[in-house]
C-alpha cells in the first residue's frame, strides 16, 4: 500500500493556527469519529434504548473493535479485547502474569517507566504480600537484570519521557530463557511504530488508544494475551462480562473461554463506537510508510532545532531506530517555553523536571509543520519569550 498523507491529513479535524505536535498525548479528532459518536448517541442510544446491546451489536464491540487493533500490533483475531483504562489493564495483565509464575516473586521494570505502571505493579505488590517485590533498574540495564528470580517484566516499549525504545524481541527472549513472562505496554508504539506481538513473543500486551490511535480523551485501552495462555490466564479483576455465562447470573466465577475474560464490566460504548470509526483511517495507511515518514519528520525537527537553538539539548536517542515517534530536548526552563509555544499556537507538551516534547504523527503532520514549529521556537528562544511570569504559573495538567 502506498500512504496519501494528503488523504490520512484530511479525514481529521485540526483547529486553524496550530501547529499539533502533541498526538502521542491525545490524537486529534477524526472527522469520521465526530459523526459516528453522533450517529451513535441519536440512532442507537435515542432510539433503540436498551436494545442497543443487541440490535447494534455493542456487546460484541470490544472484541470487534480489538481485532482491529490487534492488526496494528501483529495480533491474531481473538487475542486482543478493548475495555475499562490502560492502568487497570496493566493490573490485569500483570496479576494474570505473576499467577502463572507461582514460584516467583519479582517483578522487573525500569525507571524510565510510566509512573502508573510502577504505582500499580507496587500496588498489587502489596496486595500479594509482603515478599513480593517490585524491582526498577535503569533502561540499559534492564538485559543483565533479569535474573532467575524474576517472575515477570513489566516493560513500556517507548519511553514516554525520552522516546527511547526497548529491543521487544531480544528482551522477551531474554525474559523467555531465565524463565519469566515478558509483558508488554504499547501507549507509545500502538500506531506509531511497527509492533509485532507475535514475533516479538510476549506473554501479554496492553496499550491506549487516545494518544496514536485518535480515540478521544477516556478512550478504552486494550489488552492482548497470547494464544498459549489464553485458556489458564486468570483474568485477576473478575467482573461479570468476563464470565463464561454473564446473563446466566451464576454466583459462581468461571472465566469466559481465551480473551473475552479480561473483560471486566459494561464497555464504554461512545467511546468504543469513537474510536472503531477513527481505526479506519488505519484503513488507508501502511504503518511501515507512516514510521518512515515520521523519522523524516522527526531527524528534519532535530536537526533545525540543533541549529538555531543552542540551549536546547536533544534528550532522546540520536539512532532513529532506537526512538519511538516522539522527540524531546531538555531545557532547565522547559515548561516556562513549552507555555510560550502554546501561546503561539505550537502544541507539544512539558515533562517534570526538564523535558520539552514533541510528537510526529504523519497521518496529520507534514514538513510545513515541523518547519514552523522550529521556527518558532527559535524565536522564542532568541528572544527570550519564555522569561514571563504568565509563562511560568504550573497549570493542573501539563
Ligand atoms: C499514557 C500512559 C498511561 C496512562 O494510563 P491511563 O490509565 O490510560 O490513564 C499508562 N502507562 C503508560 C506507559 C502510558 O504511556
Amino acid at each position: 500500500m502506498t500512504t496519501d498523507f494528503t488523504a490520512t491529513r484530511a479525514m481529521f479535524h485540526l483547529p486553524e493556527g496550530v501547529i499539533y505536535l502533541d498526538g502521542n498525548s491525545l490524537g486529534p479528532l477524526p472527522r469520521a469519529a465526530a459523526a459516528r459518536l453522533a450517529r451513535t448517541v441519536t440512532e442507537e442510544w435515542g432510539e433503540m434504548l436498551i436494545t442497543g446491546w443487541n440490535r447494534a451489536g455493542w456487546m460484541a464491540l470490544p472484541s470487534r473493535v480489538g481485532d482491529r487493533v490487534g492488526r496494528l500490533i501483529g495480533a491474531p483475531a481473538g487475542t486482543v479485547v478493548m475495555g475499562d483504562t490502560l492502568s487497570i489493564k496493566v493490573y490485569q495483565a500483570l496479576a494474570s502474569a505473576l499467577a502463572l509464575r507461582p514460584g516467583r516473586r519479582v517483578i522487573l521494570s525500569d525507571t524510565g517507566n510510566f509512573p502508573s505502571d510502577l504505582y500499580i505493579a507496587e500496588g498489587l505488590a502489596r496486595t500479594l504480600g509482603t515478599e513480593y517485590e517490585l524491582r526498577t533498574v535503569a533502561p540499559e540495564a534492564v538485559a543483565e537484570a533479569i535474573t532467575e528470580e524474576v517472575a515477570v517484566t513489566l516493560l513500556t516499549e517507548v519511553d514516554y519521557r525520552t522516546g527511547r525504545r526497548h529491543d521487544m524481541p531480544a528482551l522477551t527472549r531474554r525474559a523467555h530463557g531465565a524463565g519469566a513472562l515478558a509483558v508488554w505496554d504499547l501507549a507509545h508504539s500502538a500506531g506509531a511504530v511497527p509492533v509485532d506481538v507475535t514475533a516479538g513473543g510476549a506473554d501479554f500486551a496492553v496499550g491506549c488508544t487516545y494518544k496514536y490511535l485518535n480515540s478521544g480523551p477516556g478512550g478504552p485501552a486494550f489488552i492482548y494475551v497470547a494464544p498459549e495462555h489464553a485458556e489458564t490466564a486468570r483474568p485477576a479483576l473478575s467482573g461479570w462480562l468476563g464470565h463464561e455465562a454473564p446473563f446466566a447470573f451464576d454466583l459462581d466465577y468461571r472465566p469466559a473461554p481465551g480473551i473475552e475474560r479480561m473483560r471486566v464490566g459494561t464497555p464504554p460504548i461512545l467511546q468504543l463506537a469513537a474510536l472503531e470509526a477513527a481505526l479506519d483511517v488505519w484503513d488507508h495507511a501502511d504503518m511501515g510508510e507512516v514510521h518512515a515518514r515520521s523519522i523524516e519528520l522527526s531527524e528534519a525537527f532535530i536537526a533545525g532545532v540543533e541549529a538555531t537553538c543552542p540551549s536546547l539539548t536533544l534528550a532522546s536517542p540520536r539512532d532513529p531506530a532506537q526512538r519511538g515517534s516522539q522527540v524531546s530536548f531538555r531545557h532547565a526552563e522547559g515548561y516556562a517555553i513549552m507555555q510560550a509555544l502554546i501561546a503561539r499556537g505550537v502544541i507539544g507538551d512539558f515533562r517534570a523536571p526538564d523535558i520539552l516534547r514533541f510528537g510526529f504523527t504523519p497521518l496529520y503532520i507534514g514538513m510545513e509543520e515541523v518547519t514552523g514549529a522550529v521556527k518558532i521556537l527559535a524565536e522564542i528562544m532568541d528572544g527570550a519569550h519564555w522569561d514571563r511570569p504568565e509563562h511560568k504559573t504550573r497549570a493542573r495538567v501539563t
